[in-house]
């Protein structure tokens, strides 16, 4: 079972002392994994740096942990997969078999805008999945701004719908680890 993370990420390596803002019951009770299977999805919104995607992949990890199967990608790779099936006339075919994931990761929605096919095509398979598969978003913008992202503000509005009517949605606040960990080393010298 391949779940395609692009890093060795943890949540046992995740230090919950820089999140002070987040409810100390969420980590432990998705870690638990029965989101999955009650097909349901996690939203991680918040800054560059904040966590988003190493929590992510820790929680992606405890889902194959549990034994169900999961598949990461960004948010360009799916669009990617998504028009090549598209323009193959194999749409229908690559969402069924994408269906088979019980869990799907799509990190970083809103660094690269889409256009409206994408758009189209990005909606086709939140749609897809709605009660039957979970999935997994990580975005740096808030909801208010994915109609930019996505080129079409409908279209947006629609996915976002879907996408939260069972979901948790953490919104992570605060600095970038990474600039925490550059201004600690430069504190400590
Ligand atoms: P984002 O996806 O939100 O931009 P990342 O998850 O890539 O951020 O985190 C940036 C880097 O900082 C990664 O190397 C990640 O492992 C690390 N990191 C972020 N938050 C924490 C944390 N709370 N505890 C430990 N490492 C963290
Ligand atoms: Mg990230």
């Amino acid at each position: 079972r391949t779940a395609h993370f692009p890093a060795v990420k943890t949540l046992e390596d995740f230090n919950l002392d820089h999140l002070p803002s987040l409810r100390r019951d969420v980590l432990p009770h998705l870690s638990t994994s029965t989101f999955v299977a009650k097909a349901e999805n996690v939203i991680l919104l918040g800054p560059p740096g904040i966590g988003k995607t190493h929590l992510a992949i820790g929680l992606g990890v405890r889902a194959t942990q549990a034994g169900h199967s999961v598949l990461f990608d960004t948010a360009s790779n799916w669009i990617a997969r998504l028009a090549a099936a598209h323009h193959g006339n194999r749409l229908e075919a690559e969402l069924k078999k994408i269906r088979r994931y019980k869990l799907i990761i799509i990190d970083e929605v809103g660094y690269i805008p889409f256009d409206q096919d994408a758009a189209k095509l990005f909606f086709q398979l939140i749609a897809s999945r709605y009660e039957q598969g979970s999935v997994m978003v990580t975005s740096n913008l808030p909801f208010g701004r994915w109609g930019e992202t996505f080129s079409d503000d409908v279209v947006a509005a629609a996915m976002i719908d879907r996408v939260v009517h069972h979901a948790e949605v953490l919104t992570l606040t605060g600095d970038s680890y990474r600039t925490r960990q550059r201004r600690n080393l430069l504190r400590d010298q």
